[in-house]
């Protein structure tokens, strides 16, 4: 019995790695991608950040705020490794020019909770300039939670802008585009598995 679980858990193994090694391509509307983080290390590294808040956030009943669309894969995946009591609640960013000379002003939409006195832990796809963050921050600290945490799928620290404390981070990358696990080109893409990075031409 042992032996045959040995043989079966090694063979799976050897499958994934064997599928990433082969480096498999895709190609959406004009750009090709390559897969650059299998859904097996994506998964490690979402267990990872699920342990951390089961130790941090219990007792503390937290709402999770999951910003779509990006993040349902990663919200998903979480929430299945979240052991504490806790709730989760979705959001949208509506974006529209603003008359600032700052340009586009991003509004968070659909949130009807209310998160007075609440630990809030928002669920992110990725952190990029960091504005999209820090505007959420802004604006869900006006309503007075207990505590505000950010936890990002994927963190680029080489384009971050602002300071932000982004406690709970599943992995960092470089700054190239990149697509899959809910991140989309042009709407397109968010279906894959894996994650695939821009292959520069
Ligand atoms: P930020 O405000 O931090 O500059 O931008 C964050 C948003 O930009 C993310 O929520 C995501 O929608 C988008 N974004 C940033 N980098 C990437 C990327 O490499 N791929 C995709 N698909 N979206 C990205
Ligand atoms: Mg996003």
């Amino acid at each position: 019995m042992l032996i045959l679980w040995i043989v079966c858990h090694n063979f799976r193994k050897f499958a994934q790695n064997n599928r990433i090694s082969k480096m498999s391509r895709v190609t959406i509307k004009d750009k090709t991608f390559e897969t650059s983080i299998s859904e097996a290390e994506i998964l490690e590294s979402v267990k990872r950040v699920a342990d951390k808040l089961n130790h941090d956030m219990e007792g503390k009943n937290p709402l999770f705020i999951a910003v779509l669309n990006g993040s349902f894969m990663y919200a998903a995946d979480l929430m299945k490794f979240i052991k504490i009591p806790c709730e989760i609640s979705f959001v949208k960013l509506a974006s529209y020019e603003g008359t600032t000379s700052s340009g586009k002003i991003k509004e968070v939409i659909g949130l009807n909770e209310d998160i007075h006195g609440r630990h809030v832990v928002i669920l992110e796809d990725i952190v990029d300039t960091g504005t999209t963050m820090k505007r959420m921050l802004e604006t869900l600290g006006t309503r007075e939670p207990a505590s505000l945490h950010i936890s990002s799928l994927l963190v680029k620290p080489g384009k971050l802008q602002v300071p932000l404390n982004i406690e709970y981070a599943a992995m960092e990358i470089p700054n190239d585009f990149i697509v899959g696990y809910g991140l989309d080109y042009d709407q397109l893409g968010r279906n894959l598995r894996d994650i695939y990075t821009l292959v520069k031409e």
